[in-house]
C-alpha cells in the first residue's frame, strides 16, 4: 500500500498550483460566469500539456496515467477552473482508443476542447453537456451508436454554475461505434470523467472547508472566534473527516481505472456519489459559517456551492448513482470476486500511488483467516453472546500461542514485529469473524503500556503471563463523574509508607470478572492541576477491599461497577512515576494504531447484501427493490471511505509517524457509518427484523437487531464521537480551543 504521489506527481501538482493561482483565482472565475470558459487559462492549460498528457504518446499524449492528470486535476477542481479540462481529457482518451479517430483527435492534440455528453441523446440532441459550448468536438451516445459532432452547432444554456454547457445538435455527427461496442466505450469513458470529476470534487471540498475554517478563525462574534464555537468545531470536524475520505476514494477510482482493476466500475460510481455529495455539503457549510457575508457575490465561497452543486447534476439526479453503486457492486455487473481477489493480490505494474496490500499482507490475511476457521468455533460465539463476556480463554489462548497478541510489538520482546498495516489486517479479521475479543484488546493495551512504562519487575513478572494468554487485565479509568473527563478521577491513591491505600469507586470496568490485575487510573495529589495528580497501578484483583458488581448494557455487553475499600498496595504496584498517570496512560499509544472496528459492519453490509440478493419467502428479492439498494450503495460507500481512513492511519504508522487525528477520523467515521448502517439496514427487514438471536428465526441469526443494539456504543468508549471531534478540529483544523 502507498497512498503518496510519486516526485513527479508533486511536482506537477506544484506547477499546476502556481499555474491555477495565477489564472484561476476568483476575480477570473467571475469573468468567466457568462460563458463558463476562460481562453487565457486554457491557453496555458494547454501550454502545459494537460489536457492530453494522459493519451497514450503514439496518439499524441504524453502516455501519463490518469493517476498523473487526476494531481493536476483536483487543483483544477480546488480553483473552480472555467476551462472543459475533465471533459477534454476524457474525449481524448476515448477517441485515442478507438480505431480511425485520429483526424478526430488532431485538433485535440493541438490545443482545441473537447467534450462528451453524459446523458443520452434526445432527439438527436445530446443535452447540457459540459464544455460543448466551447469544443471543437463532442463525443455523445445516441441510441446504440457512439457519434462524434465536429464544429457542432450548440445552443448555450445559463447554469447555476458556468460551465459552458450547450445542448449539441447530433445531425450528420460522424458513427464511430454501434451496438454493443459503442455503449461499452461510452460507459468506459464515463467513468473516466465519474472519477476525474471526482477528484475534481474533492479539491473544491478541500479549498471550501479550508475557506470557511480561515473565516471561522478571523470573524468574531461575542467576544471570540467563531471558530471557537463548538457546534461549528464539530461540524469542520466531520466535514474534515468526510472530505479527506472523499481525496481518498476518489484516488482510489483513478488508481483502480488505471490498473484495469475489476472493481474500478464500482468504484468510480462510488466516489461520484460520495466526493459530489461532501463537496456540496462542504460547500455548503462553509457559505453557513460565512453568515450573511457568503451570499454576497464578492466572496467566494457562493462560487464553489455553485459549481459543487451543478457539476454533481450533471450525470442526473444524484441518488440513481446508489442504483449503480449497488448494481456494480452486487447486482449482474459484478465482478466475479475470484477476479477481485487475483487483482488484490496482483503485484503492482508501477510505482507510486497503489492501494494494494503488499503480498505478505494478504498472505498473513490468509493465515489469519485459516486461523479462525481453525479454531472460532460458533459456540464461542454463542457462549460470549450469552453471558455477555466478550472473551473466551481458550481462543484468547490459541491467539497468544499464534503471536497474535503482540502482533506489532518487537520481536525482542516477544511480538511478531509486524507492520501496523498487518495489525490492522488482523484486528478487522477478528471483528470481522465476530470473534469476543475484548480481552485481547484489554490485554494488549495494559502490555503494551508496561513493556513502555513498566519496571524490569513488573515486565519480568507480568508480560510472560500476558503474552501467554494467561493474565488477564481490566481498565479502571472511568468513574461516576469522570467518563470523557478522565482526568478527573476521583479514585484517592494515599502513600502510607512503602504502601498506597487505594479508595473509590470505577465504572464500566469491563472484562473485571475475569481480569488477575485492574490498571487503576487514581488521584494521589489533590493539590495540583488535575492531569499533574493522577498516579497508575497494577492492582492484584484479588487484594482485600475489592468488589465488583456487575452490569448488562443494551448491545449485551457484560461490564462492572468496581469498589475499592482501603485496598492496600506496595509500591511495587505503581505504574510510572508518581502523579506521571496520565502521561502512563497514554504511553500505550505508540502500539495503540489501529483501534477502529472497520470489520464488524463490513461483515454486517455483506450479510444484508447475501440477505438482499436471496429469494423471501414471498418469491421476491429484496434486490430488485431500489430501496434496499439504495440502503446496501450509501452503507458500503461510507464504510470504504472508514477502511480508507483507517488504512490511510496504519500506513502512516507503518512509515513510522505517529498518526493521532488521522485515527480519530477514522474511528469518528467508522463508528458513526456503523449507527447509520445498522439502523437503516434494520429498517430494510421490517418486524422481521426485529427477532433477535436468541429466537428461532431471526434473520442472519439476529445479526442486525444485535447491531443496532451494540453499534451506538461503539461512538461512546474508546472516546466518544464528540471527544473525537475535539481532536479532529483542535488539532487537524487548528480551531480555537472552546474551554
Ligand atoms: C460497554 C462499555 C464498556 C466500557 N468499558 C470500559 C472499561 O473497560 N474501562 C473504562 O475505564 N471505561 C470503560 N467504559 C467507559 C467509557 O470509556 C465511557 O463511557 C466514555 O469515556 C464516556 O464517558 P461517560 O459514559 O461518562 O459519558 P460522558 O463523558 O458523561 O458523556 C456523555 C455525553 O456527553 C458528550 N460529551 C462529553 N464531553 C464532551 C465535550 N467536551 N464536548 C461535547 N460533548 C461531550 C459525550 O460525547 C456523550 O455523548 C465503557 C463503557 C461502556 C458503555
Amino acid at each position: 500500500m502507498d497512498l503518496s504521489f510519486t516526485p513527479d506527481q508533486d511536482a506537477l501538482r506544484g506547477a499546476t498550483t502556481r499555474l491555477y493561482a495565477k489564472e484561476s483565482h476568483g476575480e477570473r472565475v467571475r469573468e468567466a460566469e457568462s460563458t463558463g470558459f476562460d481562453q487565457a487559462l486554457w491557453g496555458a492549460v494547454v501550454a502545459m500539456g494537460l489536457p492530453v498528457m494522459a493519451m497514450p504518446e503514439a496518439a499524441g499524449g504524453a502516455g501519463a496515467t490518469l493517476t498523473d492528470l487526476a494531481a493536476a486535476v483536483e487543483v483544477h477542481g480546488a480553483f473552480l477552473g472555467s476551462v472543459p479540462l475533465v471533459e477534454t481529457a476524457v474525449t481524448a482518451r476515448l477517441l485515442a482508443r478507438l480505431s480511425g479517430a485520429d483526424d478526430l483527435l488532431a485538433p485535440l492534440v493541438d490545443g482545441a476542447p473537447a467534450s462528451i455528453a453524459l446523458l443520452p441523446a434526445v432527439s438527436a440532441t445530446a443535452p447540457l453537456v459540459p464544455g460543448a459550448a466551447v469544443a471543437r468536438v463532442v463525443v455523445a451516445r445516441d441510441g446504440d451508436r457512439l457519434v462524434a459532432a465536429t464544429a457542432p452547432t450548440t445552443t448555450a444554456r445559463r447554469t447555476l454554475a458556468s460551465l459552458a454547457v450547450a445542448d449539441v445538435d447530433l445531425t450528420g455527427a460522424l458513427v464511430l461505434a454501434k451496438g454493443p461496442e459503442a455503449i461499452a466505450a461510452h460507459n468506459a469513458a464515463l467513468d473516466e470523467w465519474r472519477a476525474l470529476t471526482a477528484v475534481a470534487q474533492a479539491g473544491l471540498a478541500r479549498a471550501t472547508l479550508d475557506v470557511g475554517v480561515q473565516y471561522a478563525k478571523d470573524r468574531h462574534q461575542f467576544g471570540v472566534p467563531i471558530g471557537s464555537f463548538q457546534t461549528l468545531q464539530h461540524r469542520f470536524a466531520d466535514l474534515h473527516t468526510r472530505v479527506e475520505g472523499s481525496r481518498l476514494l476518489a484516488y482510489e477510482a483513478i488508481w483502480a481505472l488505471d490498473e484495469a482493476m475489476p472493481t474500478a466500475p464500482g468504484l468510480a460510481a462510488q466516489a461520484s456519489w460520495w466526493c459530489g455529495e461532501v463537496a456540496d455539503e462542504a460547500a455548503g457549510f462553509s457559505l453557513h459559517v460565512h453568515g450573511g457575508y457568503g451570499f454576497m457575490l464578492e466572496y467566494d465561497v457562493q462560487l464553489h456551492v455553485r459549481r459543487a452543486k451543478a457539476t454533481r447534476l450533471l450525470l442526473g439526479n444524484p441518488r440513481h448513482e446508489l442504483q449503480r453503486i449497488a448494481e456494480r457492486r452486487w447486482g449482474t455487473s459484478a465482478p466475479d470476486p475470484a477476479t477481485v481477489v487475483a487483482a488484490a493480490t496482483a503485484r503492482p505494474t508501477r510505482g507510486g500511488m497503489d492501494y494494494r496490500f503488499e503480498p505478505e499482507t494478504e498472505a498473513f490475511r490468509a493465515e489469519v483467516r485459516e486461523f479462525i476457521a481453525e479454531h472460532l468455533r460458533p459456540e464461542i460465539i454463542e457462549r460470549a453472546h450469552a453471558t455477555g463476556t466478550m472473551h473466551d480463554w481458550g481462543f484468547h489462548q490459541a491467539l497468544c500461542n499464534r503471536g497474535y497478541l503482540a502482533s506489532g510489538w518487537p520481536v525482542e520482546v516477544g511480538g511478531l514485529g509486524r507492520s501496523a498495516i498487518d495489525q490492522c489486517v488482523l484486528m478487522q479479521e477478528l471483528y470481522g469473524s465476530g470473534a469476543p475479543i475484548d480481552g485481547l484488546n484489554i490485554a494488549a493495551m495494559v502490555g503494551a503500556t508496561l513493556l513502555v512504562t513498566g519496571t524490569d519487575a513488573q515486565k519480568a513478572d507480568v508480560l510472560p503471563r500476558i503474552l501467554a494468554g494467561e493474565l488477564m487485565c481490566c481498565l479502571g479509568y472511568s468513574e461516576p463523574d469522570a467518563g470523557s473527563d478522565v482526568a478527573a478521577v476521583a479514585t484517592k491513591a494515599t502513600r502510607d509508607g512503602d504502601h498506597w491505600v487505594l479508595d473509590g469507586q470505577k465504572m464500566f470496568t469491563t472484562m473485571a470478572q475475569e481480569a488477575h490485575y485492574v490498571f487503576l487510573l487514581a488521584r494521589s495529589n489533590p493539590d495540583v492541576p488535575k492531569h499533574k495528580g493522577l498516579t497508575m497501578f497494577l492492582v492484584p484483583m484479588d487484594t482485600p477491599g475489592i468488589e465488583i458488581t456487575a452490569v448488562q448494557t443494551m448491545g449485551g455487553e457484560r461490564t462492572n461497577i468496581t469498589f475499592f475499600s482501603e485496598v492496600r498496595v506496595p509500591d511495587s504496584a505503581r505504574v510510572g512515576e508518581v502523579d506521571a498517570g496520565w502521561t502512563v496512560m497514554h504511553a500505550a499509544l505508540v502500539y495503540e494504531r489501529t483501534s477502529a472496528n472497520w470489520g464488524e459492519p463490513d461483515r454486517l453490509v455483506e450479510e444484508m447484501a447475501g440477505w438482499a440478493l436471496a429469494p423471501s419467502s414471498d418469491g421476491t428479492v429484496p434486490f430488485d427493490d431500489p430501496a434496499v439498494r439504495e440502503v446496501l450503495a450509501q452503507a458500503t460507500t461510507e464504510l470504504e471511505v472508514g477502511r480508507l481512513l483507517l488504512f490511510r492511519s496504519a500506513w502512516l504508522s507503518s512509515l513510522g509517524e505517529m498518526p493521532q487525528v488521522e485515527g480519530s477520523m477514522a474511528k469518528l467515521h467508522i463508528t458513526e457509518a456503523f449507527v447509520r448502517a445498522s439502523s437503516e439496514l434494520l429498517h430494510l427487514l421490517g418486524p422481521d427484523g426485529l427477532v433477535p438471536g436468541s429466537e428461532a428465526g431471526a434473520v442472519l441469526g439476529g445479526l442486525v437487531e444485535h447491531a443496532f443494539r451494540h453499534s451506538v456504543v461503539t461512538t461512546i468508549y474508546g472516546g466518544s464521537s464528540e471527544v473525537q471531534r475535539e481532536i479532529v478540529a483542535g488539532r487537524g483544523l487548528g480551531l480555537p480551543r472552546n474551554r
